[in-house]
């Protein structure tokens, strides 16, 4: 008997123990709102990305080593890249990335009659936005381009092998691998628990809850003109992505401003009065493909596309004579 009550005494003593330290912990947790913004920053594709999320630890290393996963497998800029590999023919395997990327790739060249091509990369060589200087253009020069160019040139095998139509043709990720980054950090930081962030990489970005000050994420639309803002929109739910001839391009001998968005159908810079196309999509490097094509489709194209797929929304700016017009579909701006 004597025994009995020694362990009811001691476990119900264990009990009150466990219990305080249990009681304790609860009381000291940090509560949402104590729960530290951290801010990463850094540069990807040659250009630079930024992660605002809010967890009690510096996920940083996490978020280099995922970018780094993305750069070594679609960089245009890093020459052991597959990308690069498969372009010198030094393998025909795509990675889990690549492949991944392709599938969609080829899903918005059809949706886009063509317009998105990830086989411009010889034009977009030729046209100087690569890493050589720009060629000589000529007709037979551009013949040549267009033999190269054509999305169905390319297709991938079960097993993720590469298989070529014809020889020569090259590809290029440039117009999805931005946002297809975007998509990879914000996996991450949702897998870590992530519930409030904001992720962008030049520019294509995603955003999830809410800001530190507990308003929603705040984002801009640059104007066109390269002066202030288009438009500002708040948003706690966001995947997008911007494409516009304001951002990457050149003047010619002639004064021409030559784009660095390139036409499938003419293996030329796109020239039109779409200036700059802003696109929502359920994911980021979707965005970014779309309005890839957009610029490339011109706004009455764009228009079309966008009644097709009901889960896109745009935001499109377009010259009119000397004025700048916009034209918006499931796109709701501040203060509109
Ligand atoms: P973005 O800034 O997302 O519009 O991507 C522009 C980049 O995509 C260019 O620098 C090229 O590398 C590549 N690109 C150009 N034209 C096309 C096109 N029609 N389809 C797919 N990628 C393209
Ligand atoms: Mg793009």
């Amino acid at each position: 008997m004597n025994a009995y009550k020694q362990i009811a005494k001691w476990g119900f003593l264990a009990f009150l123990i466990i219990a305080t330290i249990y009681i304790l912990r609860r009381h000291n947790a940090p509560t949402t709102s104590e729960v530290p913004y951290q801010e990463c920053t850094g540069k990807i594709f040659g250009t630079t990305y930024k992660a605002i999320y809010q967890h009690p630890d510096d996920l940083s290393a996490d978020i280099h080593s995922r970018l780094n996963e993305v750069d070594a497998s679609l960089s245009m800029f890093n020459p052991i890249s597959t990308l690069a590999r498969i372009n010198k023919h030094e393998t025909d395997t795509m990675d889990a990335m690549m492949q991944e990327v392709f599938a969609l790739a080829m899903r918005v060249s059809e949706a886009t009659g063509g317009a998105f091509d990830c086989t411009v990369a010889p034009a977009v060589e030729a046209w100087g936005f690569g890493f050589k200087n720009r060629e000589q253009i000529t007709d037979e020069k551009i013949d040549s381009l267009k033999q190269l160019i054509g999305y169905r040139n390319v297709s991938m095998t079960a097993d993720g092998l590469l298989k070529r139509q014809i020889e020569g043709v090259q590809m290029d990720f440039g117009a999805i691998a931005k946002g297809f980054g975007v998509d990879k950090v914000a996996e991450l930081l949702s897998t870590k628990g992530v519930k409030n962030m904001l992720v962008e990489i030049g520019g294509e970005i995603i955003v999830h809850g809410t800001r530190a000050d507990g308003k929603p994420w705040r984002i801009a639309v640059q104007s066109p003109t390269g002066e202030g803002f288009s438009a500002v929109l708040s948003r706690t739910e966001t995947a997008m992505a911007t494409s516009g001839n304001y951002l990457n391009y050149y003047v010619n001998e002639a004064g021409e401003r030559v784009a660095h968005t390139i036409s499938p159908f003419t293996a030329r810079p796109v020239t039109h009065t779409l200036l700059s196309a802003t696109v929502t999509a359920p994911t980021c490097a979707m965005a970014d493909a779309f309005a890839t094509a957009f610029m490339v489709m011109g706004v009455e194209q764009a228009k079309t596309v966008l009644e097709e797929h009901p889960a896109l929304g745009a935001y499109l700016i377009y010259s009119e004579g000397d004025t700048l017009q916009t034209f918006a579909k499931n796109f709701s701006l501040d203060g509109k």
